[in-house]
């Protein structure tokens, strides 16, 4: 935290929750600062100035107080409220999945410049009408880059050897990527550790390629199923539990047939 009373910083509204009558409370992504909560007096009421401006997901440049418990909003102006991200419920719920990623891997007073970036990114290519899985998948492969983990897809993570076209590849998220054939896999409840080399290839491509190639590509739908599933699996290794927005995801992408 800052040593003065009073300052100014970017923020992405991750969550909020209600408190007392009139009152939220709100958990800030920031770059400098990192994770921030942050309580807005008599927002619920219906004069307030704040009101309308503190929904999830908005990207705000906000001025606060220092607090005891929490830090206290006193200004708020919007930058993006990314409105046609909320249009679609798919989409709405990948940026509500983005955010809990985000405030998983982020701690208060610790700078989040990096993170920050990642889920403005996240949030603009959502807003300019991207496929939410895509969007997920690229996220999920940077956010592992920042966080320190990022998946081996070009060597066996055991022999260190170049992964060859012919070889079998397994797909061991507790030992960092994918496992060559030459050993013995690690006993899994997990049936999914075979990984096809389309996934493999696919896995590599949303390491490597920008986003907007990422979003032009033409793959079929089995291969982009095995890779949600391989980094899902990675996502749950990494943070040690299944991210609470994932059943919400899933139920409205059963409930739109996708
Ligand atoms: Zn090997």
């Amino acid at each position: 935290m800052p040593s003065r009373r009073l300052y100014v910083t970017d923020a992405i509204v991750l969550s909020r929750f209600e408190l007392g009558e009139a009152d939220r409370v709100l958990t800030l992504l920031t770059p400098e600062y990192g994770k921030i909560r942050a309580i807005a007096r008599g927002v619920r009421r219906q004069k307030s100035r704040l009101g309308g401006s503190l929904e999830p997901f908005a990207e705000l440049r906000v001025a606060l107080a220092r607090g005891r418990t929490f830090e206290v909003v006193t200004q708020v102006s919007v930058g993006h409220a990314w409105l046609r991200m909320r249009d679609s419920l798919e989409s709405a719920a990948t940026a509500w999945y983005l955010a809990e990623l985000a405030d998983r891997s982020s701690v208060e007073g610790t700078g989040a410049e990096a993170l920050y970036r990642l889920l403005h990114r996240g949030y603009e290519l959502l807003e300019a009408g991207m496929a939410p899985g895509r969007v997920a998948r690229w996220f999920e492969m940077h956010l592992a880059d920042e966080i320190g983990v990022r998946p081996e897809v070009d060597r066996c993570v055991e022999c260190d050897r170049m992964l060859e076209p012919t070889d079998r590849f397994r797909w061991v998220p507790a030992l960092g990527g994918v496992l060559c054939e030459r050993h013995v896999a690690p006993p899994t409840a997990d049936l999914r550790i075979e990984l096809s080399l389309e996934a493999l290839k696919l896995l590599k491509a949303y390491q490597r390629m920008d986003a907007e190639a990422l979003a032009g590509l033409r793959l079929s739908d089995v291969v982009e199923r095995e890779v949600e599933a391989a980094l899902r699996d990675y996502v749950r290794h990494m943070l040690d539990r299944d991210p609470r927005s994932l059943a919400f995801l899933d139920e409205v992408r059963l409930g739109h047939g996708t």
